[in-house]
């Protein structure tokens, strides 16, 4: 079968592999933004389709069976193109969604619904720890009484304001090094999205132990359409077994 898996997560490249060794023709679509991204077993496309109207002509032009969103929880407008394209291209979409994470007994969050509500609910004199990657930055540059550190992946193409410090640095996370970065820091605020998965898990029992506010930004809303919760139960969605 011909499968084309939205991805960008490493959960997408687990996908791929067992798809690949269960036989079929896969082809993983990332978004380009990474430099050296980790590769997926199978064929790799790179870059926007243009819409819902390019993915619809991509779903045509390479006879694509299958189509999986395995992006980000917080890709939602690639989320939402998958969703309308399959239906105008009549290819059925199976929708991987990492389960959320919740806050265990005695975390206490702070939800917000968007990175400006997080910037706006800062107190003055916040240090800040900012895990959300290059979203939202403008908003956050705003608040001149707050110092932040911001951890991401890729450094963001402009220049910092002299309140904002940057650390580049790429998941796993572990919690006596999260323990450490917000100690050393002096972090008494932590903003996260609910990205869910191991991974970058670490930084919220580090804000628990140390007393730091976490402030949890909530997910994008999606349109509805077959949604599982783990790599395996897309193998199932999609008819196959998993191995
Ligand atoms: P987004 O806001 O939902 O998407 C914006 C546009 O980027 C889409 O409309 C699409 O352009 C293009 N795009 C996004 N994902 C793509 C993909 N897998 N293949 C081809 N084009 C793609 O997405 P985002 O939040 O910027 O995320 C971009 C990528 O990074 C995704 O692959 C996602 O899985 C990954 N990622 C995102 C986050 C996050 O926090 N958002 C974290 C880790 C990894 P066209 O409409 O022109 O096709």
């Amino acid at each position: 079968m011909k499968i084309l898996i939205l991805g960008g997560t490493g959960e997408a490249r687990q996908l791929a592999h067992k798809l690949h060794i269960c036989g079929h023709e896969v082809i993983t679509s990332l978004a380009g933004r990474t430099q050296g991204p980790i590769l997926p077993e199978g064929s790799v496309r790179i870059g926007p389709f243009g819409g819902v109207a390019g993915l619809v002509a991509y779903l045509h032009a390479e006879a694509i069976e299958r189509l999986v969103d395995a992006t980000h929880p917080y890709a939602g407008q690639m989320s939402a193109n998958a969703v309308a394209a399959a239906m105008q291209a009549g290819t059925p979409l199976v929708r991987y969604m990492r389960p959320q994470w919740t806050p265990l007994p005695g975390q206490d969050w702070i939800h917000v619904a968007s990175a400006q509500e997080a910037a706006a609910f800062l107190p003055s004199g916040a240090k800040v720890l900012l895990s959300t990657g290059h979203d939202g930055l403008e908003l956050y540059r705003t608040r001149h009484d707050c110092r932040f550190l911001l951890r991401v992946i890729e450094a963001p193409n402009e220049v910092l304001p002299p309140n904002m410090q940057m650390i580049q640095s790429r998941p796993p996370f572990h919690l006596d090094g999260e323990i450490a970065l917000m100690r050393d820091h002096g972090i008494t605020h932590l903003v996260s999205k609910n990205s869910g998965g191991s991974q970058t898990e670490a930084k919220l029992v580090a804000a628990q132990r140390l007393g730091v506010q976490v402030i949890m930004i909530a997910r994008p809303d999606y349109a509805p359409t077959l949604e599982v919760g783990s790599v395996d139960a897309v193998l199932e969605a999609l008819g196959m077994s998993a191995r």
